[in-house]
């Protein structure tokens, strides 16, 4: 979904699919009268710039016919390429792997568990069809895509706090494709299931697995398959290199141990209702509740918030992330100056073309040293 901006002539990265009809009326104004031109953001990186106007009802509308987009961009074909869309309505609509209103009992658990078994209607997946989201993509691009919000809105990063309202109210808008409300709006008692996101506060493993989550004015608990729970401290320690319980008693830590996943209303053996978390995806966030798929890129992240709140740059300077494309970290842009692009590894010739929009910055990790270096990039040009 990182193709999803316009970039300005005056180098100003924008995102229409976040953008009132307002924000897009006074863009239109900066197109006719002061002549700035627009273009789609997949194509700042190569020599074919993609132009776009808004028309007099604030649609964004292509000025040519037959264009060439990269591959990952969101106007690119009628073929759906993204496994999570953010449309120029103001919506955005994930496509998962699996069916969100269903979950399967754990083989290991089914000896002890007194419910039916209930199927998991797995879709189909052939390399040919579109792209779907597992549960942990589908929260970093939610994750994302909140972030993406707010930078548009000019409010860029804030602390972790503050995100977790933020992505509360992005999921107004948020879809799951298939089910026709948003994703805020599915409620246990109504629809069986629903969908949640907080602070992890503990677990408790064993005959009587839970998970205790951090609410908004109290802490709960909900009761887990003991092998899902197991599952997912795995591959939380895969990733992080620490177990979630450990996690969970360091102090600098805790605080930024995100649990997401869904929540069902089953029936018991006894004919009594209870809650159960049918599907759990245990993650880190940075300072800024940004969702981090490893430590190396939880330090980056937190060196760029640093980096912005030591030089004071909240007002002039905006962080893009680009998640999608594992050569890029992301965007720098300051009003009025070429942006500079964070790459992981050097773009292939033609990719990043010299005397475009942006200038390129290569490194494999991001420090406070190397930033130090993009400042002068970025701040310091004519
Ligand atoms: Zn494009």
């Amino acid at each position: 979904m990182h193709f999803n901006s316009m970039v300005l002539s005056d180098h100003t990265v924008i995102y229409p699919a976040y953008m009132d009809k307002d924000a897009r009326l006074a863009l239109r104004y900066k197109i006719q009268v002061e002549g700035i031109s627009m273009y789609c953001g997949c194509s700042v990186f190569s020599e074919n710039k993609l132009a776009y106007a808004v028309s007099s009802d604030a649609r964004i509308v292509p000025m040519h016919q037959k264009y060439e987009h990269n591959p990952l961009c969101i106007r690119a074909a009628d073929k759906r390429n993204t496994s999570y869309r953010a449309e120029e309505d103001g919506t955005a609509r994930a496509f998962l792997k699996f069916d969100p209103k269903n979950f399967t009992v754990p083989k290991e658990d089914r000896t002890v568990d007194k419910l039916p078994v209930e199927s998991d209607s797995k879709k189909n997946i052939s390399t040919d069809n579109p792209p779907l989201d597992s549960l942990g993509q589908f929260i970093l691009q939610l994750n994302t895509d909140t972030y993406k919000e707010r930078v548009t809105a000019g409010k860029g990063l804030i602390s972790a706090d503050y995100f977790l309202p933020a992505l509360t109210s992005r999921l107004k808008k948020v879809y799951i494709d298939g089910i026709n409300k948003p994703v805020k709006d599915l409620d246990l008692q109504k629809d069986y299931f629903s969908f949640f996101y907080q602070p992890l506060v503990s677990i408790e493993q064993g005959e009587h697995s839970q998970i205790t989550l951090k609410g908004w004015k109290k802490d709960f608990s909900v009761f887990i398959y003991s092998s899902i729970l197991k599952r997912e401290c795995e591959k939380f320690e895969k990733r992080y290199d620490i177990s979630v319980s450990e996690a969970l008693e360091d102090e600098k830590l805790s605080p930024f141990i995100m649990a997401s996943g869904f929540i069902y209303l089953r029936l018991s053996k006894r004919d009594t209702l209870y809650k159960v978390c049918g599907r759990l995806h245990i993650f880190l966030v940075n300072k800024n509740g940004l969702y981090c798929r490893n430590m190396e890129e939880r330090d980056e992240l937190d060196a760029i918030s640093d980096f912005i709140r030591e030089n004071s740059l909240y007002k002039t300077v905006q962080f893009h992330r680009i998640i999608d494309e594992e050569r890029l970290f992301g965007i720098l842009s300051c009003q009025g100056k070429r942006q500079i692009l964070i790459c992981k590894k050097s773009l292939p010739n033609g990719y990043a073309a010299e005397g475009t929009d942006h200038i390129s910055f290569v490194t494999d990790h991001i420090s406070s040293e190397n930033l130090a270096q993009i400042k002068e990039l970025l701040v310091g040009q004519p």
